[in-house]
């Protein structure tokens, strides 16, 4: 008998194994292989966490009240200290994310290995959960066998990028002993577009876009973040922070200027600046930190001949309004494939938020991104991973 079984060796798994000692521990792992999404994640430099306030912190998610207790116990300084105190050096990047100083998440997955191995955590690879039961004690039924253990931790993750491991088994598993599943849907996505014209700018960004999502001709979102132009669609976390609340016919307006304070007082210096310069309007957007070949595009889309000098009053109105609010309309959105996260999972009404145990059955706990938890992009998500997989140690501790 196991005094725990954790299902799944992912990121919250692993955490978990790694801080659990002096207890009989077994991780199941379906795929031959731990922390598959570990390794892909901040694509391959692994970006831990952010260094933003808590407080702050905290915001980026969607159950606030839920993730505040297990990232104010264990937080990303505490986090950042774990892993450094292991030999793991970590640095910031100029937006806050905290990556390994090597920028290699392949580290990342190797000390946790190493930690669970040191604390006798032993992991089965190629073995499946397929039902959790439980009488006295927990019966854990695999493709391979049958376990007992006293607690149950399900971490298998959401559904985004399948091929990793995560395909929603926990909202089965956890469903089948009573707990309530919230619609899942990719999150974190790209967003496609009608008429997509600007593939041949892919890699092209723009810092601090305010992007303005309307559905019916209302307004029913602002945010400001970076937009960057990929091949096929727009990215960047100024969509993919906020994907999960558009819908396919939205319209999606993007500033292609970096954020102004007040739409009015630029919208009249620009005019000033077209009006009153001698330069063509392909140098006067040059002071506008536009990049040169966006600017070129947004010419050629607000139909204007670059080397004319006097534009006539609707061709600068047709440009200042591209420059101010570049308009597309969503056709789809990424699917699980290529979203980075899910949004929905677990209902977190039944788990208790300090311990993450299940309010319906004792001894069964869940973390990470089986829950109904998502957050932005920025390694936040990592970071509710490992704090909630932290909150289950302190309590299997006591
Ligand atoms: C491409 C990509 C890049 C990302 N980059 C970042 C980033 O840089 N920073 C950040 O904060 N977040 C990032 N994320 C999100 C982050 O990786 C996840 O939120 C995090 O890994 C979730 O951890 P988890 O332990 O809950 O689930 P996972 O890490 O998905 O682990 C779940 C594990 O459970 C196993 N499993 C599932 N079902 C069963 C079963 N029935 N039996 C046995 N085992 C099972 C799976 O095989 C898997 O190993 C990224 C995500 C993606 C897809």
């Amino acid at each position: 008998m196991f005094d725990l079984i954790i299902i799944g060796a992912g990121a919250s798994g692993l955490f978990l194994g790694a801080n659990i000692k002096g207890k009989k521990v077994l991780i199941l792992e379906k795929k031959d292989r731990a922390g598959i999404k570990i390794l892909m994640s901040g694509a391959g430099r692994c970006n831990l966490t952010n260094i933003e306030d808590i407080k702050g912190f905290v915001e980026r998610f969607n159950n606030k009240s839920f993730v505040r207790k297990c990232l104010y116990k264990f937080d990303n300084n505490k986090l950042i200290d774990y892993f450094t105190s292991r030999g793991l050096s970590t640095y910031t990047d100029k937006n806050g994310k905290v990556f390994p100083k090597s920028d290699s998440s392949k580290d990342v997955l190797k000390l946790l290995l190493s930690e669970c191995n040191k604390n006798g955590a032993h992991i089965n690879y190629n073995e499946k959960v397929i039902e959790i039961n439980k009488n006295e004690k927990f019966t854990i039924k695999t493709s391979k066998g049958e376990y007992e253990a006293k607690n149950v931790v399900i971490v298998t993750g959401g559904m985004s990028y399948p091929t990793t491991g995560s395909e929603g088994d926990g909202y089965s598993l956890a469903k089948n002993l009573g707990h309530k599943i919230i619609n899942y849907k990719p999150a974190l996505t790209s967003v496609n577009v009608k008429d997509y014209s600007f593939t041949e700018l892919s890699g092209i960004s723009i810092k601090d876009s305010r992007v303005k999502i309307f559905r019916d001709t209302k307004k029913v979102m602002e945010y400001i973040g970076d937009i960057l132009f990929t091949h096929k669609n727009i990215s960047g976390p100024g969509v993919i922070n906020i994907s999960r609340e558009i819908l396919k016919g939205d319209v999606i307006k993007i500033s292609i200027v970096s954020d102004y304070e007040n739409e009015e007082v630029f919208r009249a210096k620009v005019k000033k600046d077209i009006s009153e310069s001698s330069k063509n309007i392909k140098n006067v957007l040059k002071g506008y930190e536009i990049s040169e070949r966006l600017i070129d595009k947004i010419i050629q889309l607000s139909d204007i001949d670059v080397n004319k000098k006097d534009l006539s009053k609707k061709e600068i109105n047709r440009l200042i309004s591209n420059l101010i609010e570049f308009e597309f309309e969503v056709t789809s959105l990424d699917g699980f494939n290529k979203a980075m996260v899910t949004s929905g999972g677990i209902d977190v009404e039944g788990v208790n938020s300090k311990t993450m145990e299940s309010k319906i059955i004792a001894g069964l706990y869940m973390a990470g991104e089986v829950l109904d938890i998502d957050g932005e992009t920025g390694g936040y998500n990592l970071q509710f991973a490992f704090s909630s997989a932290m909150a289950i140690a302190y309590s299997i501790r006591r």
